[in-house]
């Protein structure tokens, strides 16, 4: 695909990845639909692309809802006239222990709400945000890329239960839809990043992430621009389909 003129739908672009994958593809002529939950954010990284020269417009939507993911995806084809791509990138971390024990007794458990608000927005948010793209896309028939953003930590990280079982599924659903939309000129892939440096990383004790960045083969966390290049790579390549992109350093968990 070539980006130029395309519109590109991210998720969570109001920071982080997001904002990084969106100026990445401004950068390269591409307009850009801006979904968040906070609307400075939003503001912000609209504003940077617009200074790239394309159409840039933002929207305030929980990826988890599915009556503003509808409406906020009608919004966006009335304001572009079409979609060409939509990167399912809003995540959130709820980390904790499936049990806690002191003293050979269970003194907590991973609270059901704190498992199903991970759920909600890491896995329930990229099926709303595929299912929304893939209807778009059929109906204004010019097919289109549909790029979900996984994790290393879908092999299955420490404390990690909720998250680790979003991402798990997120690749999965990656595989279904790859099979499922090609007839309809539909290419979906994910990317399954290791640790990058974003404010989601920067929440992390500072001396777990001196250990964490000592323990990738390369001695460093990644930086956004670098899955951003990877997103660029898979949208012009069009023979990219079905398949999570590890980028990680090397790291295994
Ligand atoms: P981030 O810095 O925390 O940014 C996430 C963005 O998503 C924030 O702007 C956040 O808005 C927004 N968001 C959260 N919940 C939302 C919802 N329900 N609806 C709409 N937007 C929502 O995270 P990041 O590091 O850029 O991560 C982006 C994606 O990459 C996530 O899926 C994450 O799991 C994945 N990932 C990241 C890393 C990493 O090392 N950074 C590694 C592997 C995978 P608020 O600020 O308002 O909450």
């Amino acid at each position: 695909m070539q980006l130029e003129g395309k519109t590109v739908l991210i998720t969570g672009a109001g920071r982080g990845l997001g904002a990084a994958m969106a100026d990445a593809l401004a950068a390269r002529g591409a307009d850009l639909a801006l979904l968040d939950l906070d609307p400075e954010g939003l503001e912000a990284v609209r504003a940077a692309c617009e200074r790239r020269g394309v159409k840039a417009s933002a929207y305030v939507a929980n990826v988890a809802a599915e009556a503003e993911m509808t409406s906020t995806f009608d919004r966006v084809v009335a304001d572009f006239g079409r979609l060409d791509v939509a990167v399912a990138n809003a995540g959130i971390l709820r980390d904790g222990l499936l049990v806690k024990v002191k003293d050979g007794a269970v003194v907590e458990k991973l609270p059901l709400a704190q498992w199903q608000a991970v759920i909600d927005v890491n896995l329930t948010g990229v099926f709303l945000t595929g299912r929304e793209a893939a209807e778009r896309m059929i109906a204004l028939g010019h097919g289109g890329c549909i790029v979900n953003i996984s994790s290393l930590s879908r092999a299955g990280n420490f404390g990690q239960s909720n998250y680790s079982a979003a991402k798990a599924g997120v690749a999965a659903l990656t595989v279904v839809w790859a099979k499922e939309l090609a007839r309809y000129g539909i290419r979906v892939n994910a990317i399954a990043p290791g640790f990058i440096r974003t404010e989601m990383v920067a929440s992390m004790k500072p001396e777990l992430l001196a250990k964490t960045a000592a323990s990738i083969p390369v001695q460093r966390l990644g930086e956004p621009g670098e899955i951003a290049t990877t997103l660029s790579f898979i949208l012009e390549n069009d023979f990219c389909n079905g398949r999570v992109f590890e980028i990680d350093g090397g790291q295994r968990i």
